[in-house]
């Protein structure tokens, strides 16, 4: 089987205030419809290296000085994050980003500022609807009243609207009660199957990113010190001592 590779990243360096280096040589691929997961600790470099991907480091006074960054075969360094989002890419960042005062509705059709055609807005509108049911209850309600997972599911839905082909999700588990993990790990399972959407994330939690993800690279200190596929990570007795706490 031929996989085609949407993503590489190919040994880049990253630095914060020209002098903190943070990333020390990171590379890895992502595979047109699969779930990769980048895990490691507080720090360890995975959003860094997600932010690197999506341009959108610049405004942390970050930049990356070695390496490259390439889509589908071109290189995306220095495209604005509009540009970024044509390309096909978009980051749902760590924290559930939400416009409170606006409702679910209206926080989803923000995500949708680069297109234009009202049907398929409206289409797509639906599909986020009957991925996230909580959501279509939900629609009507002020975003910052709604729950921690359901502003979660808010973050990821606003990315779908602008019909990415791949995401890249900055620990969608944080903070969230260990039974909306599961659901919304199934969700993204589910987009991935159905919607063939393309998925890089990001998670301290490493026990529930290798049980739904395809492949995973393991980040210590800016390096990437273990990568394969999840099924072989979950039963590497190094990856269970040290990040599945169980030996
Ligand atoms: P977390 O789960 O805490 O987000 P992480 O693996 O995503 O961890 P990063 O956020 O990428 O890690 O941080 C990696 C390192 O870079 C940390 O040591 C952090 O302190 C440092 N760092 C992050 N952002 C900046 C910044 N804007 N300026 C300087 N150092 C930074």
């Amino acid at each position: 089987r031929t996989e085609e590779t949407l993503l590489e990243v190919n040994n880049i360096e990253v630095i914060y205030n020209h002098v903190i280096l943070v990333l020390k040589g990171v590379s890895l691929s992502v595979p047109k419809g699969g779930i990769t997961a980048l895990l490691g600790g507080n720090g360890a470099g995975k959003t860094t290296t997600l932010k690197a991907i999506s341009n959108l480091l610049h405004s942390e006074r970050g930049e990356v000085t070695k390496g490259s960054i390439m889509y589908r075969g071109a290189n995306t360094q220095g495209l604005d994050p509009a540009a970024m989002v044509k390309t096909g890419v978009i980051q749902v960042m760590e924290g559930r980003h939400c416009f409170e005062h606006l409702t679910v509705e209206e926080n989803l059709l923000t995500g949708a500022y680069t297109r234009s055609n009202s049907a398929d807005i409206a289409r797509d509108l639906e599909m986020v609807y009957t991925y996230f049911p909580r959501l279509n209850e939900r629609r009507k309600s002020q975003a910052g009243y709604t729950s921690g997972g359901e502003q979660q599911m808010v973050a990821i839905g606003r990315a779908l609207m602008s019909r990415p082909e791949t995401i890249l999700l900055d620990e969608p588990s944080m903070g969230l009660a260990p039974q909306l993990v599961e659901e919304i790990f199934t969700i993204v399972k589910d987009l991935n199957e159905k919607e063939g959407a393309t998925f890089l994330l990001a998670e301290q939690n490493t026990n529930v990113a290798l049980r739904f993800a395809h492949y995973g690279y393991i980040l210590e200190s800016g390096r990437v010190v273990m990568d394969g596929p999840a099924k072989e990570l979950r039963e590497n007795p190094d990856v269970k001592e040290f990040y599945l706490g169980m030996s």
